[in-house]
């Protein structure tokens, strides 16, 4: 198999689909590895390092598409990128389809089979190719709503971790997941207050148990929600219903609760975002304000640390990546129960519930 690694175009987006390592794996299984001249610039990895694995670099995005039938990315693909696609080629990336029917036409449109990092799943029914990236955005959410709460950034100028003989700040997070989880440990680490919300009770279980008091569980409804928002300084949103768009939990008279430059860091913007006044923004101009909240919706945030996001994405899926090259599209999908669901356009057909359901279309 050729496998084919192309330079991300997306906004700020400096992660790569495979690392020099990575490369080496597959051109020791035998296969040719195709890498876009300065693919891994952004994450530290050198056109020289991916030739010392075996790899050969090719100048332009045009000759990846033209020579491989594996194309490994981060990003969805842009409209460029989406027309040079055919059906003999399969993507492995990030598409979050469901909310993005423009995207969904034209993958349709291609013939390609497309399989999305984040609907494939394992043998716990877990996402395990988007659990590294939520652990990179979780810990970022915290980094990225400290500096919202700023002065300068429209924020109430509140320190999350308070100092001696003040409070601590109040950090709310929706969804105690794995972006969850891990925005929940770094407050904790911070000295925050710290309140998780979520509708599975074995999950605020387990967190309770970890964390022994040292933050609150509740069960998310409308009413618990109302009641922290009105105190909370920095709200994470961190729901997901798996391939789907997220749940509106936040609307613009609940927003109104939360106090005058709080700070709303909605990582959940990736599925169309758990706020009504969430729109996406980029690492450019991250932020912008709605009724005396501040908003952050990059829906790429492990671009801005590219390299540990790299790595920590690269090592859930050069297996799977191996697994296509080694065995071909179908007799891989066929033989993991979990890779299976990560289809979601195959030949002109869609091929994922969670997408068919968001955009009403027959799968
Ligand atoms: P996850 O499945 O591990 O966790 C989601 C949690 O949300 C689950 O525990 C679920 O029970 C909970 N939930 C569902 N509905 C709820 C509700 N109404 N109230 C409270 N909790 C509810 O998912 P994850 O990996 O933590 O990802 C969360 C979101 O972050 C996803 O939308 C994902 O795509 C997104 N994400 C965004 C970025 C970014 O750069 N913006 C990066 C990584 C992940």
């Amino acid at each position: 198999t050729t496998v084919g690694v192309l330079k991300e175009i997306k906004n700020h987006e400096y992660r790569v689909g495979l690392t020099p390592a990575g490369a080496r794996e597959l051109t020791e299984h035998g296969h040719e590895v195709l890498v876009e001249t300065s693919a891994g610039e952004g994450a530290g990895f050198a056109d020289e390092l991916y030739t010392r694995a075996g790899a050969n670099i090719v100048p332009d995005a045009k000759a990846v598409f033209e020579g491989a039938e594996l194309l490994v990315k981060v990003k969805e693909p842009l409209a460029q990128e989406r027309s040079q696609l055919q059906p003999h080629h399969t993507l492995f990336t990030f598409l979050h389809l469901a909310p993005d029917p423009d995207q969904t036409r034209d993958l349709l449109d291609s013939g390609a089979t497309c399989i999305a990092y984040e609907t494939v799943t394992d043998r716990h029914g877990q996402l395990p190719l988007l659990a590294p990236m939520s652990e990179v955005a979780g810990r970022l959410a915290i980094q990225a709503g400290a500096q919202a709460l700023e002065k300068v950034c429209g924020g109430r100028g509140v320190l999350l971790s308070g100092v001696p003989g003040v409070h601590p700040g109040n950090v709310v997070v929706i969804g105690g997941g794995v972006v969850g989880r891990n925005a929940a440990q770094l407050a904790v680490g911070l000295g925050a207050r710290v309140t998780v919300l979520d509708r599975s009770v074995p999950v605020l279980r387990e967190l309770d148990q970890h964390y022994r008091g040292q933050i609150t569980t509740l069960y998310s409804t409308r009413d618990t929600l109302e009641r922290v928002l009105e105190e909370a300084d920095l709200v994470v949103g961190a729901v997901l219903i798996p391939g789907a768009s997220a749940p509106k939990l936040i609307n613009r008279e609940l927003l109104q609760v939360m106090p005058e430059g709080s700070a709303l860091v909605d990582v959940a913007i990736d599925q169309g975002g758990c706020a009504e006044t969430s729109r996406a923004t980029t690492h450019d101009d991250p932020t912008y304000v709605v009724d005396g909240v501040v908003h952050y919706c990059v829906a790429n945030m492990p671009g801005a640390v590219a390299r540990t996001s790299t790595l920590a994405l690269t090592n859930a899926t050069l297996p799977y990546v191996v697994k296509l090259a080694d065995e071909g599209v179908r007799r891989a999908l066929q033989s993991d129960e979990g890779f299976l669901p990560g289809l979601n356009v195959a030949q002109g057909k869609l091929t994922c519930e969670g997408v068919a359901v968001a955009q009403d279309l027959e799968y």
